[in-house]
């Protein structure tokens, strides 16, 4: 072997796993079993006890998701990772070990609706109250700032305009405000933006969207980048004060640099129950070995056909940072120089109307609530993903009356552009 370091696309077939050791099976197995046996007594003692690491119970831990955990942490660049059953629960499961009732987070307001929801409404009756900030005034989130700031949660690629986040400069924010910063990083993956290497300290996915990128199976995943000191101002007691669920053990005093991503698994993943089944690890870690070939076809495809709207007389206007004449094409071109994403939006001169016949009039392009599939999707987010929102948070947050969402996907892109040219035409 080589000491050369493992490039992007190798760690994204081989990271975290080997021929099975007793049938040498080469694909990752699907471990499809609720729990383990310990070899004796003094061995189930001390995993319980977290003296030594090992396999209990698939709430817990399992083999085919370990190898998936390691996986998603090398190529975010994290010291470990934690998978759970879906992208929400990783929202979940971070904030737990960061908020106690009564304590703040700040949200960029252009967020996936799914995510605004479940801040407003179900994290607000666990006492967790999130402030809004805009990602375009990086002075919203110093103002924001509290002395109960737990966390700052933003979304690196962000829904549903595919605008680019600047990430370092919130990362400062978060710095001096002693607080870690979260990236949602689904709409970039780490083929395209390594949240990490720009200051996060956490990053979370919906493995449902590129990762798996088969629209087939759900899944979630918590990446600790290692850097943050929890020790600090008693700030975060999950992490620095002893927990009496482990005989009084200070996890980060025992963990170190990824003491967060046992504190997700052990005190979150443990008591909230939101397990990853086997089943769906093993289908999302086959997605993943083909992450940086579907991912550029994504974004090639998606440059092609905003350039396509960008010149139809039907379409108003169009976002999609990796046009030369968008806002955040300075950004993108900082921050995603292979490719701007596949998901964006633009907006249709004859308003909500029109958002709506198209999307009826399109046929090779699924009508659904999904991004990051193989398949082309189209959604009209204002009367579905982000219809619990007042007008003026439409607009806001991307989302406006005359706005279409496209996730695009790995077809042929004539075929793409001949689909959207009928369905605007006829
Ligand atoms: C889909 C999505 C989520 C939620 O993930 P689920 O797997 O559906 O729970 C969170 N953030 C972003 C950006 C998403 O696209």
């Amino acid at each position: 072997m080589s000491d050369r370091l493992p490039g992007f696309s190798t760690l994204a077939v081989h990271a975290g796993a080997q021929p099975d050791p007793t049938t040498g099976a080469r694909a990752t197995p699907i471990y499809q079993t609720t729990s383990f046996v310990f070899n004796d007594a003094d061995h189930a003692a001390s995993l319980f006890g977290l003296q030594a690491f090992g396999n209990i119970y698939t709430r817990i831990g399992n083999p085919t998701n370990a190898v998936l955990e390691e996986r998603v942490a090398a190529l975010e660049g994290g010291t470990a990772a934690l998978a759970v059953a879906s992208g929400h629960a990783a929202q979940v499961v971070v904030l737990q070990q960061l908020l106690q009732p009564g304590d703040e987070f700040i949200a960029a307001r252009k967020l996936y609706g799914g995510s605004i929801n479940q801040f407003s409404h179900a994290f607000k009756s666990f006492g967790w109250n999130v402030v809004w900030a805009d990602s375009d005034d990086i002075a919203s989130f110093e103002r924001a700032v509290t002395p109960r700031t737990k966390a700052i949660f933003i979304e690196s690629i962000a829904n549903p305009g595919g605008s680019i986040t600047d990430i370092e400069a919130i990362s400062t924010v978060a710095r001096k405000a002693g607080v870690p910063l979260i990236v949602d990083n689904t709409l970039a993956s780490p083929y395209l933006i390594r949240p990490i290497d720009h200051g996060a300290d956490i990053v979370v996915h919906s493995l449902t969207k590129f990762l798996g990128g088969h629209g087939n199976s759900l899944g979630g995943i918590i990446v600790d980048a290692g850097t943050f000191d929890w020790s600090t101002g008693g700030k975060y007691p999950m992490l620095s004060e002893p927990r009496p669920e482990y005989h009084g053990i200070r996890l980060q005093e025992t963990f170190g640099n990824f003491a967060f991503a046992i504190a997700c698994r052990v005190l979150g993943l443990r008591d909230l129950g939101p397990a990853l089944s086997p089943f769906n690890a093993f289908m999302i870690l086959t997605g993943i070995e083909t992450l940086p070939l579907r991912m550029q076809k994504h974004c090639d495809n998606a440059k092609a056909v905003a350039e396509f709207l960008a010149g139809h007389p039907a379409v108003a206007s169009v976002s999609y940072a990796g046009l030369a004449s968008d806002k955040y094409n300075q950004l993108a071109r900082k921050y995603a120089p292979k490719g701007a994403g596949a998901v964006f939006t633009f907006s249709l001169k004859g308003g909500y109307d029109s958002g709506v016949s198209l999307v009826s009039k399109l046929q090779l392009f699924s009508h659904l609530a999904n991004v990051g599939d193989t398949r082309s999707l189209v959604i009209h987010p204002a009367s579905t993903t982000h219809s619990q929102l007042d007008d003026a948070a439409k607009v806001k947050s991307g989302a406006g009356p005359d706005v279409v969402r496209l996730s695009i996907g790995i077809e042929d892109k004539e075929d793409l552009i001949a689909d959207l040219e009928q369905a605007l035409g006829a």
